[in-house]
């Protein structure tokens, strides 16, 4: 019988999040994480999480939050964690190093046929996994935060990526209710951070030359490209605001491209315009003291989305 086991490296916030989408769909999980102490938090964090999404009406899968819970079992191991593995999800810092350094730990012990998968947010798949004997079996694999309720997930394969390794992420992502999203190659920043940063590029030169206030540039996206953006993308906006894209084209090409010319290069966050901003923000979602309060308010507006778009 094929292994049902996933191994989930370091239980943080995201090693947290897989840990509950794997087992929501039915798989066993092992956890390890270097800080023995982390385990029995996350331990604790992920009962929390269980109880809240079942009184949501948002836990996914059939088997009951217990069953779930049950199926996540923890070790002070790798390579306990890793044996008999078909998928190994690594979910440690940010550290291109460290992260090397840990894969190379794991293809010691792994199947020869198992999948080395990265959660990292901005490390190129081939700078982590060049130098692994098993560079074949590498893949990147970027949730949003929080997984839970944004389900779209980049699968970003180096040019040595095995395409079985490809098609099989792909198919458990869906088959976890996740929204997999496949880059043909590897580019730096993944599309999602790029699109991110090309707001903020935009939205920092127009209140840096007092065009607009920080308030205002969030009005201009909760209330205004946000309303649409939850239910499309900016193409089919752009395809329902004429008669498909040809006739959009007609209607607005000259105008887009006379204002995307007049796009200024982006500048490095921080200066006085960070202040100028820092003080917006401070208005829009109080002050940095109080700021827990507001990420609250934020995930409940998550979870209100997130039931709206499965349409209950
Ligand atoms: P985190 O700091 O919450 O958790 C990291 C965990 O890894 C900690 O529990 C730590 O003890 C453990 N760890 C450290 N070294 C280890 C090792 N050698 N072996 C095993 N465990 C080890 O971090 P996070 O926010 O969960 O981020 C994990 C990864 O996911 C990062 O690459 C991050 O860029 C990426 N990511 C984060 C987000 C986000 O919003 N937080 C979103 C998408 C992707």
């Amino acid at each position: 019988m094929a292994s049902k086991k996933i191994a989930v490296i370091g239980s943080g916030l995201i090693g947290r999040s897989f840990s509950m989408l794997f087992v929501s769909g039915g798989y066993q999980v092992s956890v390890y994480d270097v800080e023995p102490a982390q385990n029995a938090v996350a331990k604790d964090d992920i009962w929390s999480q269980l109880n809240k999404l079942e009184e949501q009406g948002l836990l996914r899968g059939s088997l009951s939050k217990e069953q779930q819970f049950a199926n996540i079992t923890y070790t002070e191991d790798l390579a306990e964690c890793v044996n008999g593995a078909f998928f190994i999800q690594e979910c440690i810092p940010e550290r291109l190093e460290l992260k090397k350094s840990v894969f190379a730990k794991i293809e010691k012990v792994m199947s020869p046929d198992a999948i080395m998968s990265s959660s990292t947010s901005a490390l190129m798949p081939s700078l982590i996994s060049g130098d692994l004997t098993h560079k074949n079996r590498f893949v990147v694999t970027h949730p949003t935060n929080p997984p839970f309720y944004a389900p779209a997930t980049e699968v970003v394969p180096a040019s040595w990526t095995d395409a079985d390794v490809i098609e099989k992420t792909v198919a458990l992502l869906k088959e976890i209710g996740q929204a997999p999203v496949l880059l043909k190659k590897e580019i730096n920043g993944f599309v999602l951070n790029r699109i991110q940063y090309a707001i903020l590029a935009e939205t920092w030169n127009l209140i840096r030359d007092g065009i607009v206030s920080p308030e205002d540039c969030d009005v201009i996206m909760s209330q205004g490209l946000g309303m649409r953006y939850a239910f499309m993308g900016p193409w089919e906006t752009a395809y329902l605001n004429a008669d498909g894209l040809h006739s959009y084209s007609d209607r607005y090409a000259d105008m887009i491209y006379g204002i995307q010319k007049d796009f200024l290069p982006p500048e490095k966050i921080g200066g006085e315009t960070l202040d100028v901003i820092q003080r917006g923000m401070e208005n829009v979602a109080g002050p940095v003291e109080n700021l827990e309060q507001r990420r609250q308010w934020r995930d409940r507006r998550l979870v209100a989305l997130a039931k709206l778009k499965a349409g209950m």
